[in-house]
C-alpha cells in the first residue's frame, strides 16, 4: 500500500504568514526564516506583533477564511485521494491552517499547534515534534507503507529524501538547482503524472 505525503505551502496553499500580512497590511509579518534564520526568535517577533494589533485567534482565523487554496489545489487533493491515502505534513500551526483546509476537503494534517488563553490571545506556540516530516516517513515505512512525497523547499527535502520518491512541486530555482536528483514541476497535471509514475501500481489519470 502507498501514502502519499504532501506539503502544505507553497504546494496546496499560499505561504500563509505572506498572505495575512498581505490581507493585514502588517508588513513586519512579512519576515521569514530568510531573514530570521532562528525560528524561535522569528516565533516570539511574530506573537509579539499579533499582539501589538490586538490580534487573538477569532480575528486570525477570520482574516485566513478569506484567503484561497491555489488555484486547481482542490482539484488535484480530490484526485490523489482516489488513489492514495493522503497526508498532509507541514510546519504551520493547526489554528493557522484550519479555514484553508475547510476549502480543501479536510485532507489528514500532522503540523504544529498554537496555544491560546482564555481571551484568545495566542501565547505560545507548540512544535510537536522535530524534523517530523522526515520522521513520519520514517513511521509510515515502519507500518508498512511505501512513500511518495512532494514539497516545495528547504523544509521538505529530508522528507523527500527519506521517501521512496520524492517531488519537488513549485520550487524555486534555487531548491531545484540544490537538489538535482528530485523531478520538479510546477503544475498539477504534470504532479498527476508523476505520482503515477512513482506509484508501484497501475494508476491512471482519469480513473483509478
Ligand atoms: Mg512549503
Amino acid at each position: 500500500m502507498e501514502i502519499a505525503c504532501l506539503d502544505l505551502e507553497g504546494v496546496l496553499v499560499p505561504e500563509i504568514w505572506i498572505d495575512f500580512a498581505d490581507k493585514t497590511g502588517i508588513n513586519e509579518l512579512r519576515a521569514t526564516t530568510r531573514d530570521i534564520p532562528d525560528y524561535d526568535v522569528l516565533m516570539t517577533q511574530r506573537l509579539q506583533i499579533l499582539d501589538k494589533h490586538k490580534l487573538g485567534l477569532e480575528d486570525i482565523r477570520e482574516v485566513i477564511s478569506s484567503m484561497s487554496p491555489l488555484p486547481g489545489a482542490r482539484g488535484f487533493i480530490d484526485w490523489l485521494r482516489e488513489r492514495f491515502q493522503v497526508v498532509i505534513l507541514s510546519d504551520t500551526f493547526y489554528e493557522f491552517s484550519q479555514p484553508l483546509m475547510a476549502q480543501l476537503g479536510f485532507p489528514t494534517l500532522l503540523c504544529h499547534h498554537l496555544e491560546a488563553d482564555e481571551t484568545g490571545k495566542i501565547v505560545n506556540y507548540k512544535i510537536r515534534l522535530k524534523d517530523h516530516k522526515r520522521k513520519s516517513v520514517i513511521a509510515f515505512h515502519g507500518l508498512n507503507y511505501r512513500v511518495i512525497a512532494a514539497g516545495d523547499s528547504y523544509n521538505d527535502t529530508s522528507m523527500l529524501g527519506e521517501a521512496d520518491a520524492g517531488i519537488l512541486f513549485k520550487a524555486p530555482d534555487n531548491v531545484i538547482r540544490e537538489f538535482p536528483q528530485f523531478p520538479a514541476i510546477s503544475e498539477y497535471d504534470d504532479l498527476k503524472q508523476e505520482f503515477i509514475r512513482a506509484s508501484n501500481r497501475h494508476l491512471s489519470i482519469d480513473n483509478n
